[in-house]
């Protein structure tokens, strides 16, 4: 009988770190199974359905038969709706032939990344940063620097960070703006002071993941690629999965130099394909609607923001940025480490993620797995009946 050993994977997945925030869904969904009363606020999904009018639009698909491949790059008359909200939205032009549809905003990045970058190039990632930039930076073969932030500069980076980084192997800065994981928004001030920077080193892409546009309580959101001198060296990634309650669909895009879109569309057509028909004619509606048809979600997330920012703030030893946009809270919680909760040792986020888990059945997931190890990521895209009992328990076992 053949002996299943890793040894005989490729080095790559080997090296490949798993994807935490997934992870820790799965892990919370197994011990749901056996019987453990487990709050999941670990994954970024929306809780609410996704709205009438775009499971409508899909029905109306299937029953007039869209079956059959798409063009890779994804239909026409969605690639002319997302151009539509680009213009809209983002003060953004660009051609359909600029645009390429994905599946999810996660292989939108993931092109790019293979495309773009050499063995050897450098990504700049503002830390804390989403789980999966490092780790699809690792697979295209580049490394990736940090750029650490704080908790006390809201978790930005300013200029001088930002030049200081910089060298001559560097290619390509992500920026992500709502911030998965910590809420913070740049503004267009703060956005035009990096463009500043990044003018002098012409060989330096920017990668603007606006994914969390909409879920966003302060500033209408700024688009990197709004600043005349970036628009040429700036693809901006979007998706329908967090504003629409549609991450199960599957669809992200990018808009793009047509050069860079045209590479992206050969990589899927060799990987995928394209995305899933239905979902694309449903997007269509899902962008065509005025913002205003799903403020409703928004409004709800702010209420829960203040909520558990609320909550939290009672509990000694946790920390916490107030959030601008996104779903997510994300505490520094380092007071802890050092010490023992219920004979648990706690020496660091991972540490107190776990034992949240078991100890309080409230999954989370450790700040390691953004780059800023202090902290832990608490998703409030859940009932505030859940919210509050998870943060009750959350106490208690801190206590
Ligand atoms: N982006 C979401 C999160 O950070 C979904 C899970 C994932 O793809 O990482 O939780």
């Amino acid at each position: 009988m053949a002996v299943m050993t890793t040894a005989h994977l490729s080095d790559r997945i080997n090296s490949l770190p798993t994807s935490q925030t997934l992870a820790m869904a799965a892990k919370a969904r197994e011990l749901r199974a056996e019987g453990k009363d487990i709050i999941g606020l670990s994954l970024g999904e929306p809780d609410f359905n996704t709205p009438d009018f775009i499971k409508e639009a899909a029905i109306q698909a299937i029953n007039e038969n869209y079956n059959s491949y798409t063009p890779v790059d994804g239909y026409g008359e969605l690639k002319e709706a997302i151009c539509r909200k680009f213009k809209r939205d983002n003060g953004l032009d660009y051609l359909p032939n600029q645009v390429v549809i994905s599946t999810g905003a996660k292989q939108s990045i993931a092109n790019v990344c293979m495309v773009l970058l050499n063995p050897g190039d450098e990504v700049l990632l503002p830390a804390p940063y989403w789980v999966s930039y490092s780790a699809i930076a690792t697979l295209a073969e580049a490394t990736f620097k940090e750029i650490p932030s704080s908790i006390e500069a809201d978790f930005k980076i300013d200029p001088q960070q930002l030049e200081a980084a910089i060298t001559d192997k560097t290619r390509l800065i992500i920026f992500n703006s709502p911030n998965n994981p910590s809420g913070t928004v740049y503004t267009e001030d703060e956005y035009r002071a990096l463009a500043a920077v990044l003018e002098k080193y012409p060989e330096v892409y920017v990668l603007s993941d606006e994914i969390y546009e909409h879920i966003n309580y302060g500033e209408k959101n700024f688009s990197f690629a709004s600043i005349p001198s970036m628009y040429e060296r700036t693809i901006t990634v979007n998706g329908v999965a967090k504003a629409f309650a549609m991450t199960g669909w599957r669809i992200g895009y990018i808009g793009a130099p047509q050069w860079i879109a045209k590479a992206c569309t050969k990589m899927q057509g060799q990987i995928t394909s394209g995305a899933n028909c239905i979902a694309q004619r449903a997007t269509i509606a899902a962008l065509d609607a005025p913002v205003s048809k799903i403020q409703y979600m928004i409004d709800e997330f702010k209420t829960r923001r203040d909520m558990i920012l609320g909550l939290l703030s009672d509990i000694e030893g946790f920390t916490v940025n107030e959030p601008k946009g996104a779903f997510y809270v994300f505490p520094d919680i380092s007071a802890y480490f050092g010490k023992t909760l219920r004979g648990t040792a706690i020496a660091n986020a991972s540490d107190l993620a776990m034992y949240l888990l078991e100890e309080a059945h409230v999954a989370t997931v450790t700040g390691d797995a953004f780059g800023q190890p202090d902290c832990i990521r608490i998703s409030y895209a859940a009932s505030e009946k859940e919210i509050r009992e998870a943060v009750r328990r959350i106490e208690e076992a801190v206590i």
